[in-house]
């Protein structure tokens, strides 16, 4: 609920299928004002949206079963900020490889990502990363991978925040950010507090 007098800038988090109430706990940490979001009418007077880890494919299905893929495609390009993680990075992408058949992402993102592609080698794992644009970027960021995409291709525009054995797994293109990882399970809270300071400044 929002009591007016607040600085903490409403967020919605895509709650169609995936980790939602991480997000919205870690969210809440960065001082944002978090909000699921299961309608189109949920995604009025949001200063920014999440796309969390599930499965991409059953959130294009439900998303656009529920009448949500043309509206956040529509926000994504009037410039709102938008996070996605993992399934979330999947569905920022302009191109997926490895999606199914009829897959759509909402893109914006001038990338193309490769499902489960660290999923090929090993299913899950976490790795201490170096990760540009949050504070402290030289104290490791816990990251955790669980059937993670990777980045295969990347247009001008776009920001290489992190890697992993070479292959980009935290990029950012203006006000989209986009991580293979899920920040949400960890407690370290910095990627959300630059997703935060990132609706801040947009708004
Ligand atoms: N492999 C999943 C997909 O394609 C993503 C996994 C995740 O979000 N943890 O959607």
């Amino acid at each position: 609920m929002t009591t007016g007098h607040t600085s903490a800038p409403r967020i919605g988090v895509l709650a169609v299928q995936g980790d939602v109430v991480e997000h919205l706990r870690a969210l809440e940490a960065s001082g944002a004002d978090p909000h699921p979001v299961r309608r189109d009418s949920e995604l009025v007077g949001i200063g920014g949206l999440v796309i969390p880890g599930g499965e991409s494919t059953t959130i294009d299905r439900l998303s656009r079963i529920f009448g949500l893929h043309d509206p956040v495609r529509d926000l994504i390009a009037s410039g709102l900020p938008v996070y996605g993680s993992c399934a979330g990075m999947i569905q920022l992408a302009d191109e997926i490889l490895d999606g199914h058949q009829d897959q759509q992402t909402f893109g914006g993102i001038d990338m193309t990502v490769r499902r489960n592609a660290f999923g090929r080698q090993v299913d899950s794992f976490e790795a201490d990363l170096r990760v540009e644009g949050i504070v402290r970027p030289e104290e490791p960021f816990r990251t955790v991978f669980i059937r993670a995409p990777w980045v295969e291709r990347l247009g001008d525009d776009v920001e290489v925040l992190a890697r992993v054995e070479g292959h980009p797994v935290a990029v950012r293109q203006g006000a989209l950010l986009a991580t293979s990882f899920h920040p949400e399970v960890t407690g370290d809270h910095r990627i959300h507090d630059l997703f935060v300071r990132m609706v801040k400044e947009h708004a």
